[in-house]
This record gives C-alpha cells, structure tokens and sequence, in this order.
C-alpha cells in the first residue's frame, strides 16, 4: 500500500509518499508560495534527480494536482497512476479536545475540525484545505488525520486547567493542549525500544527542540505534562517565541507601546525568543556560531535559552518523581553538541551523566549521549512524524487501530453539576 502523506499549510505543502511493504520513502517534497503565480514545487523522487518546477498555484487544490502530477510523471515520477496512491495521511495541529488518537476523515470529523479553527486559526483552515484538495483530486482516497494534540489528551486535569476562571474552559475551552505530540509519541517509545524496557514502565522526559520547542513528561506510555499552552506559545524560549512569559506583561506593553492585540501577539510569537535576545538570529546555528567567535550577547542568548529547557527537565523529575530517560529531537535537539551539553550539565543532582564522546559521534543515528554508569540514559532520536503519520493511516484505512490510547479527557471537577 502507498500511503501520501501531507501537511498543509496556509501558503506551502509538504509531502511525502511511503510504500508500506517495505516503509519506504519513494518520494518528498513541497510546494511553496501557494496563491502565487511564481509558487515552487521541488520534489525529490528516490534514486532520481531532484527537480524544481515554477509556476501559477493560486489555491491547495492545484498543489495537489501539481504534486500528483509529478508523482506519475513519465521521467520524475515514482508511480505509474494515480490509482497508485492508495490513501492519504494529513497532520492536524489542533484536536483540541475532540480527538485523543488519528482518525479516518469523514463529514463528521471535518466539522470538528472546522470547529476548532477559533483555537489554532494559522493552522487548521491550511489543513482543512488540503484535505479538501485531496477530495477533489482523489474522491475515491480513503483519509486519515493525524493530531499534534492527540498524544497530550492523557494528561491530567491538574495539568492542563489553567487557574483562571473555570467558566473561561467551560464555554471556550481554555486549557493546556500542548503540540509536537506525534514527535513526542514517537521519540519516547523509540527511547524504550532502544533501552530494551517497557514503556509503559519508563519516566521519559520529551525535549522537541526546533524552531518550535516544547518538553513533555512521558510516564509509563502516556504524557501527563507539556510545555506548550493552549497555543504552541507557551514554554521554552524558541526560535521567535518568547515561551512563559508573565501574562500582565501583555496588558502593560500594549499600554505602554500602544499595541493592538495582534501587534502584541505578533512580538510574542514572531519577534522574541532567540532572535529578540541575541539579537542575530533565530537559527541557533547562528547563535551558536556568534557565541563560539566571542559574541557575549549571543552567548546569552544561548545561555538563557538552555537554562528554560533545564527548568523543564527539573520541573518534569518532579512531576513524575524521577526520571528514568532523557531524549533530544527535531532540528536543535538532534544536531546541536553545545545545546544537549549545555542543557544536562546542570543534571547531575539526579544522577546523569554526560558523556562528551557520545554526544559528539554519531550524527544523525539514535544513540546514547550518557554513560554506562549514568541513572538518566540520555538519548539522541531523530524524529519521524511523517512516518508516524503514514503508519495510522496505514493502519486506519486496513481496519485496524491507529498508534495512541483513545481516551476520554479527564472529568474537570466542577460543584453542583
Ligand atoms: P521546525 O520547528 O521549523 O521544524 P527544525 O526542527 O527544522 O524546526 O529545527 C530548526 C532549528 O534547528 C534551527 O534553529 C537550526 O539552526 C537548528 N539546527 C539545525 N542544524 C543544526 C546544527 N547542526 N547545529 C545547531 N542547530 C542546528
């Protein structure tokens, strides 16, 4: 079974087609610049050339079309029809509560997610039209949809309520539903394969640092924290994002600068974190740089953004009483020595012990970055949502049960109801 997966954006498309015999990847992609008449498709098909092609893609609908053009297409193609495709996979950002595990698309799923536009309003109408698209050019193509939020639906409600008036969940359902859960699904239950132990035995402490970071507290198979809000604002410091930050702040700024409230929201998530801080960049390649040829204030920046993401991993020993693995991912997490040795050279008090060599060797494969002798295996995992995405799919549309616990959100307490 070929299984395209695909995540939509507002304005770009990635892809990616999986032959599942064997999970292999028989071409990605993406489209971008989507409502453009100069938009780029680049699509790289396995043991071919990669090719670019420029040109109008006013709306997802022809994306689509252009993508599975190109799949079939007699000298880059991978496929020899479009029947070929047997089903479609999508990332959702947002299930909010609707949605504890992946899902096959029909009328009733569509409307929830339509629903949930209020909550993630950059992400979920991209998503909405890339299935639409899918419809129009596969209508006979079984879909599934994949949720960020899915893994997170396990925590508890002492968890994810924030102290602010209980009417505010109640009628818009404010509440932490943190983000990256596919990663986070993914990353600790390969941690627990590659120790040889249960997973549903392991205190597994997530870190999912790219552009957007977030920690999560993976106890005995389910997340019962995480660090990004209702919004994947909240939490670490990240590429532009500030993470935590004091809520008055918002009203002062916006009084003090006379801000509106999408200008306030625009600093906070496009204009702070790394770049704010150092004032260079928001890549930490940059920084990184910057900071190993003597810039201080780069090397500040580094500093303040590895101490938030140690304060996580305090806070989640105490939330879970121990912590038996440490895993890094996604961009930063996966590619950056100074990072990972910055983060656990503060980890001693529980035990860890970092290993320089580790973490030095071994690029791009799964490893251990601690000692033998360490009571934290510190890992390294390269994520793979894509993977994770064809896989429920693969397992949706052949009848059987997508990856994750279907769980109903814990009851909130509430007096006289
Ligand atoms: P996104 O959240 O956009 O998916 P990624 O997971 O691709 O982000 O991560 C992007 C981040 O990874 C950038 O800050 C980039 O600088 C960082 N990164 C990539 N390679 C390295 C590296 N070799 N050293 C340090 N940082 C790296």
């Amino acid at each position: 079974m070929n299984i395209l997966v695909i995540n939509a954006g507002s304005s770009s498309l990635k892809y990616q087609l999986y032959d599942m015999r064997d999970e292999s990847v028989l071409a990605k992609g993406k489209v971008e610049r989507i409502g453009m008449d100069s938009a780029i498709l680049s699509h790289e098909p396995s043991g071919k050339n990669e090719v670019r092609e420029v040109s109008e893609i006013l709306e997802h609908t022809t994306a689509i079309r252009k993508v599975l053009g190109m799949l079939i297409h007699p000298e880059h193609g991978v496929l020899e029809r479009i029947e070929d495709v047997h089903a479609v996979g999508h990332r959702v950002v947002h299930g909010g509560e609707a949605f504890s595990s992946s899902v096959i698309v029909n009328e009733e799923v569509k409307s929830q997610i339509k629903r949930l536009f209020d909550l993630a309003p950059l992400h979920n109408p991209a998503h909405m039209l890339g299935i639409q698209a899918v419809e129009q050019n596969l209508p006979n193509v079984p879909q599934a949809v994949v949720f960020d939020t899915a893994f997170h639906q396990t925590m508890p409600a002492h968890a994810f309520l924030y102290a602010i008036p209980m009417v505010l969940y109640r009628r818009h359902k404010i509440r932490r539903y943190g983000f990256h859960g596919t990663s986070h699904a993914y990353v600790s239950e390969r941690a627990a394969q590659f120790l040889g132990k249960p997973y549903e035995e392991l205190k597994i402490v997530t870190c999912h640092i790219g552009n957007g970071a977030s920690c999560a507290a993976v106890m005995n198979g389910k997340s019962i924290d995480t660090s990004m809000g209702m919004t994947p604002l909240e939490g670490l410091m990240m590429g532009t994002r500030s993470g935590d930050i004091d809520p008055a702040v918002v009203p002062f700024i916006m009084a003090k600068e006379d801000l509106t409230v999408n200008e306030v929201s625009s600093m906070l998530n496009k204009h702070s974190g790394l770049l704010a801080i150092s004032g260079i960049s928001s890549d930490m390649r940059e920084v990184t740089e910057a900071m190993q040829s003597g810039d201080k204030i780069a090397g500040f920046a580094f500093d303040m953004f590895t101490y938030r993401i140690r304060k996580y991993i305090g806070a989640y020993a105490a939330a879970m009483n121990g912590i038996d693995a440490l895993v890094f991912t996604a961009g930063i997490g996966e590619n950056s020595e100074a990072v990972r040795k910055a983060v656990c050279s503060g980890l001693t008090f529980l035990g860890l012990e970092f290993d320089d060599e580790r973490n030095r060797t071994g690029r791009g494969q799964e490893r251990l970055i601690s000692t033998d002798a360490s009571k934290v295996a510190v890992l390294v995992i390269p994520t793979n949502e894509e993977w994770m995405i064809a896989r429920d799919t693969y397992a949706l549309v052949s009848g059987g049960e997508p990856h994750g616990i279907a769980v109903t959100p814990e009851q909130v307490p509430s007096r006289g109801s």
